[in-house]
Parts: C-alpha cells; structure tokens; sequence
C-alpha cells in the first residue's frame, strides 16, 4: 500500500550475504493509503518490515532513543490521528506456502504482511476449505489473531496452530501455540498486551474433513436447502453479502464495525426483549453460559442514528455500526461521532458499547 509520495529518496542498503539489514528510516511517511478510514496521517518515522529478523536491532534502536512506538499492519482496524509520533513498523513480511500435509489436514504458514483476503483465495486454489467465512475482511494476516477477526460464525483463531512474534519483553522470537494467545470474541493476548508482540508469521492448520458453516440466517439464505455448497460457493455468497452491507473503504473511507456486539447475561436481554421485542440478538458461547450478544447496529438504528451525518463523518446508511468518513474526516471528530452513540446507546438500552478499532 505505499504511496508514491512516499518514494524512498535514496536507495535501500544492501544487506550482507543475505541477512536482512535494519530497513531505511522514512521520514515525514504519508499513512493516507494505509488507513481504511482514509484520514490525512503523517508517521514522524516508519520502517517497512519484511523479514522478522530486522525488527530485534529496529525495537533496540527505538527503546534507546526513548520514542514511543506502535505496529501497523493495512490500517484496517484503527483510528490514527493527524500526527504520529515516534516510530511506526509497517507489517509487510510476504510469503505463504504449505509446511506439512497428509491425509487429516494441513499446515499452512503466512507471512505477516499478506492480504487477507488474497490469502483465503489462495487456500481455496489449493482445495484447502475452511477460512470461506472470513473471505473480502480488509488487513494482513498478522493482524488477523490480533482481535480474532470473525465473520459469519466463525472466527480465525479457531484454524490457527501457532504464532510467530518477536516478544519485546523476552527481546526475542517465540513461537506461540494457539492455547496460549487466549482468543476470545475481538480479542487475544496481543490485544491484552499492546507492544508486547510483534507478529511476523502465523501458522494455521486447515483439517481435511469440511463442512459449510452456515450457522448465520443471511448465509444459510444464500443457498437451498437441499444443497450441500462448495467452499468457493459459500465463499462467493459471503463477498456478495458483504458487498452489499459493507461500504468499500477504496469509495467510502470507515474501519468495518466501529463498535462490538455487546454480551450480555441471560437476565438483562430478557428483560430488555420485554421492553424492545423486536431485539436482534445471538446465542453467544455454549448453551449453559446462557449469555446473549445483542446487535449493536440495531440498537444504533434504534437510537435514530443510521444515515446520519455530522460534517465530514456519519453513521452509514445501509448499516448503523459503520461509521465513515465521507471526505475530509479526523480522528477527532469519528470520536465525538462515537461519543455521543455511545451515551444514547446506554441512556437507552442501558448497556455500554466499546469501540472495536483502536485508537491512537
Ligand atoms: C470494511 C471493513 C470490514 C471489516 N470487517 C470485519 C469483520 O467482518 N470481522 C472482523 O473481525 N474485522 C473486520 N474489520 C476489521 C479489520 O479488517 C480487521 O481487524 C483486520 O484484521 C485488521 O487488519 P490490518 O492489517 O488492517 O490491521 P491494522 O488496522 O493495521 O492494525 C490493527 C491492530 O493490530 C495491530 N497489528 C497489526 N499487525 C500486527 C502485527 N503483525 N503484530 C502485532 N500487532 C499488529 C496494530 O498495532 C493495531 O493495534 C473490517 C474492517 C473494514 C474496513
């Protein structure tokens, strides 16, 4: 994603016999193209990353001079502010390949830096069913486990084996196995812990025996019901529904769902189904949890909030949990938008609603 503004003046130093030197330093780096909300955003300092083994003497050199630090990866999921200061790594280790294969699955390993989505097609090129759900969701794999993207009932942590980060407290890399990056909903250990992790390869295992997945009333519609569909089938139904409810960031800058689907105990959504019966909700976790995730685009709707628009920023109008910027835009004033949901929201339904990107 970089810009041609952002040309390099001079050119990148030859590493050593192979080993990847310490990046080029970009000065003054236009994150404009690397922000889905389309803000106008300089990063004082930025290194592109593209192998795990520069980021150890980038993290030394940043701690020594004492600057402040955050990782990007395609600016997908996060809110960034007119100026940001310090060092920022951009994400983009590339590659992707089988690692191991047999008759129960496969081991597939990913480099930080790879699209997303382009990566999910390649998984289907390879007759590896499984991440179909999750297809046309914006951002680089590294950022996937991050807040355990999901879409469609299913969620990626649950086809991640292990993670690859270089872990700045133990200043070195780790491989994590997935029972240890707690994935849960929009969350995970690397959330947690902020600059604790730097992803740089994530391994997911795709086992062989596939079902559809089509737990989700839109999807399940999509097809027939005495049709049994292909990966690549449900894969096209949900790009098809996504373009259809989403707004594409390329022509109307936003970061997907600005807020998270509140879970609630089974009492409180009782009690607020009396009240509002045309509720829209889930069945969050397992049956005995007994816990509800409410639709917070529904309750924003509810609010009066979908289609509105204060200056540059609105609500969009075919879904009230995007928020988007319609040219021109801020962090700022995305934030004061948010606010003021968020107060109806809880002066309303009584319930407290977080945003889901994150902001710097
Ligand atoms: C139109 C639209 C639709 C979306 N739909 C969905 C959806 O259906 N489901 C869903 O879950 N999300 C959705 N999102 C949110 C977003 O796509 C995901 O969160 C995505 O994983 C972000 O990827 P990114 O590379 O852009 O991350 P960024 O926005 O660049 O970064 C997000 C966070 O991850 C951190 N990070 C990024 N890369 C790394 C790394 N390698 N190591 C450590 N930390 C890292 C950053 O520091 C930041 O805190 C949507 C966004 C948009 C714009």
């Amino acid at each position: 994603m970089n810009s041609a503004a952002n040309a390099p003046s001079s050119p990148k130093t030859a590493p050593p016999s192979g080993i990847p030197g310490i990046p080029e330093m970009l000065p003054d780096y236009s994150l404009r193209a690397r922000n889905s909300f389309g803000f106008e955003v300089l990063a004082k300092q930025a290194y592109s990353i593209t192998h795990a083994d520069q980021i150890c003497a980038v993290i030394e050199d940043i701690e020594a001079a004492g600057l402040p630090w955050r990782v990007l990866g395609d600016g997908s999921n996060v809110i960034l502010p007119p100026l940001l200061p310090g060092v920022t790594l951009l994400m983009d280790i590339a590659g992707q390949a089988i690692t191991q294969q047999d008759a129960s699955g496969a081991v597939v390993s990913v480099g930080a830096g790879v699209n997303w989505h382009d990566f999910v097609i390649w998984t289907l090129d390879q007759s590896l069913p499984g991440l179909e759900n999750l297809a046309l969701i914006p951002g680089t794999v590294g950022a996937a486990p991050i807040q355990n993207i999901g879409a469609y009932g299913v969620e990626v942590g649950e086809y991640i084996q292990s993670i690859e980060a270089y872990d700045c407290h133990l200043k070195t890399l780790v491989e994590m196995p997935a029972s240890d990056c707690a994935f849960a909903y929009r969350n995970s250990i690397f959330k947690a812990h902020p600059n604790r992790y730097i992803i740089t390869r994530v391994h997911f295992y795709l086992p062989a025996a596939w079902t559809p997945r089509l737990r989700y009333a839109d999807l399940a519609a999509a097809f027939a019901s005495d049709h049994v569909p292909t990966a690549e089938e449900v894969m096209v139904a949900v790009c098809k529904i996504r373009n259809r409810k989403l707004p594409d960031p390329k022509l109307i800058g936003n970061a997907g769902s600005f807020f998270q689907n509140p879970v609630v105990e089974q009492s409180q959504y009782l009690r607020l189904l009396e009240q509002f019966p045309e509720l829209v909700s889930y069945p969050e976790g397992n049956e005995h949890e007994g816990k509800r995730k409410l639709a917070a685009g529904w309750m924003i709707d509810r609010c009066g909030f979908k289609g509105l628009r204060a200056g540059a920023v609105g609500v969009y109008q075919h879904q009230a949990l995007v928020l988007v910027n319609h040219g021109g835009g801020t962090a700022d004033a995305v934030l004061a938008l948010a606010k003021t949901i968020q107060d109806n929201v809880q002066d309303t339904f009584g319930v407290p609603l977080l945003l889901e990107p994150i902001c710097y």
